[in-house]
């Protein structure tokens, strides 16, 4: 899409003279909206005139953005699951968000993408295990859509351990972005920094500028002028002894990339205008994390505080045991997180019995079974690699059951989506999805081996209960749409009348 020629001689000469750097990251990102049984994604009347948030945010947000070329001047993520929406519904904005990589890749020697851990789950909270597969899937699609390894991976929520930091390394991530308060010591915003990790690793992180990129999320007078915003809001951040030294510094604004346009109305417009016009006018050159990264290794270490996210204040409890970041009584959210763990460990068991006499390797299959489900890899390749009897085709009903339970593998993963976990209530679509994905993941398995995982999942979620409503995780997993009837264990009378009480009680 566009590409001006003409203001990036402009910067070319700012960024000779410049020691003053600015760099705007953009979390792109949706969940998956569609029901996991039918592929579709069901109106969303809160989007209306649109059939769903993924196009209302499109035409408000991801489009505009790419149109004005605003993409190639950022560092940004492109969720995997929006990037496969985007991928299928709008092609010609999702080859803009490849395009402005590419861009950078070819100017610069450094793209300006970042890839995603694959489900938006919280890492700190996931098993060992799974955290490898998200970090693996993550990095096998950043690959797969942009052609070339990923150097920097966002987390979700900015949710870090030192595990979590550790197979990032051993996978080839160089660099991460934090927030400020994820620090256990006084930092320098914008600077990057060393974390030492076990067996002399290490690996770069920079934090983002906190208040500044409060303001320009919340504070609508930050954004309403882009002039203004360099003129104060840029300037009051720079360190004055590195100005008078003539030191390099770089300002980092780091938010959800849906902010431009879609949470605040006409900000698309501001950051084509900020990137172009107002901060190389007043001297700021703009740059991408691994642009400025390039010339710059970081020159000190850092220890953090772990877990910790950009978005609670209680470690990651917002996502776990639930905290006062959302408001009302939040212990529902322990029991629907008690209650994945558990349907998570059954189906995990599950795999690794049922595939020992068919997958050689269950986990690292695991691992490559994105690349075969999204069409990158096929089937012969992946049998050929992970079969037990090598190329030799199994009994094609042995095979079929395996790769069902690959299947609930995958939406065993979806079921972590972090966004189930973010907000105030169990009773809202987000918490829902997940049932959603979980109930997906118990019937691939029920299909493949008739083993029942709903009853105890029912059990245990009807533990978790909306403060709003009083209902609980097993009227949501209940109100979830027919399916046919062979596809999910029958629920058991004395289940269905004991959800039945709890919604009278409720
Ligand atoms: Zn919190």
């Amino acid at each position: 899409m566009a590409d001006d020629g003409r203001t990036w001689k402009a910067e070319k000469i700012v960024t000779d003279i410049a020691h003053q750097f600015l760099s705007i990251y953009g979390h792109f990102y949706q969940p998956p909206r569609d029901d996991p049984f039918t592929g579709l994604i069901p109106r969303e009347a809160g989007a209306a005139p649109f059939e769903n948030y993924n196009e209302k945010i499109t035409r408000e947000c991801y489009r505009p953005n790419a149109e004005a070329g605003n993409l190639a001047r950022i560092s940004f993520d492109l969720g995997p699951t929006l990037a496969a929406w985007l991928e299928r519904h709008h092609p010609d904005v999702y080859q803009a968000f490849l395009a402005a990589d590419r861009e950078n890749l070819t100017r610069f020697g450094v793209g300006n993408a970042l890839a995603q851990a694959y489900n938006h789950t919280i890492l700190p909270l996931a098993t060992t295990r799974d955290k490898r597969t998200q970090i693996r899937w993550g990095l096998d699609d950043f690959a797969h859509r942009f052609g070339h390894k990923a150097d920097g991976m966002w987390l979700a929520e900015t949710a870090v351990d030192q595990e979590t930091l550790s197979i990032l390394v051993e996978e080839g991530v160089r660099y991460t972005v934090l927030a400020p308060w994820q620090a256990a010591e006084p930092i320098t915003p914008g600077e990057p920094y060393l974390v030492a990790l076990p067996g002399g690793r290490s690996i770069t992180v920079f934090f983002y500028h906190g208040s500044l990129s409060a303001g320009v999320s919340f504070d609508d007078d930050v954004t309403s002028n882009a002039d203004q915003f360099v003129a104060t809001h840029l300037r009051q951040q720079l360190d004055q002894g590195k100005v008078e030294r003539g030191d390099d510094q770089l300002i980092i604004v780091a938010t959800d990339g849906e902010l431009y346009g879609h949470h605040k109305p006409l900000r698309d417009h501001f950051l084509t205008y900020l990137l172009r016009d107002s901060a190389p006018a007043q001297g700021f050159s703009v740059t991408t994390l691994a642009r400025y990264l390039k010339g710059r290794p970081p020159q000190r270490t850092v220890t953090l505080r772990m877990p910790s996210a950009w978005s609670c204040s209680h470690g990651v409890a917002r996502w776990d045991t639930g905290c006062d970041c959302t408001e009302g009584d939040s212990s529902w959210k322990h029991a629907l997180r008690v209650a994945l763990n558990r349907l998570a460990v059954r189906l995990d068991t599950l795999y690794a019995e049922a595939t020992a006499t068919t997958l050689r390797d269950p986990w690292a299959a695991r691992d490559t079974w994105l690349a075969v489900r999204s069409g990158w890899v096929s089937g012969r390749s992946f049998w050929a690699q992970y079969g037990v009897h090598g190329h030799r085709p199994l009994r094609r009903a042995r095979a079929e059951a395996t790769e069902q339970l690959l299947e609930a593998q995958y939406y065993g993963q979806s079921m972590f989506t972090s966004c189930g976990f973010f907000f105030e209530d169990l009773e809202r679509i987000e918490p829902q999805n997940d049932i959603a994905f979980a109930r997906r993941a118990i019937s691939l398995a029920w299909q493949a081996t008739h083993i029942d995982l709903q009853t105890e999942f029912l059990a245990d979620l009807a533990a978790a209960r909306s403060w709003r409503t009083g209902r609980t995780g097993a009227n949501l997993y209940r109100d979830l749409p027919a399916v046919r009837e062979n596809m999910l264990p029958p629920v058991t009378a004395a289940l269905s009348t004991a959800a039945s009480a709890d919604e009278t009680a409720a």
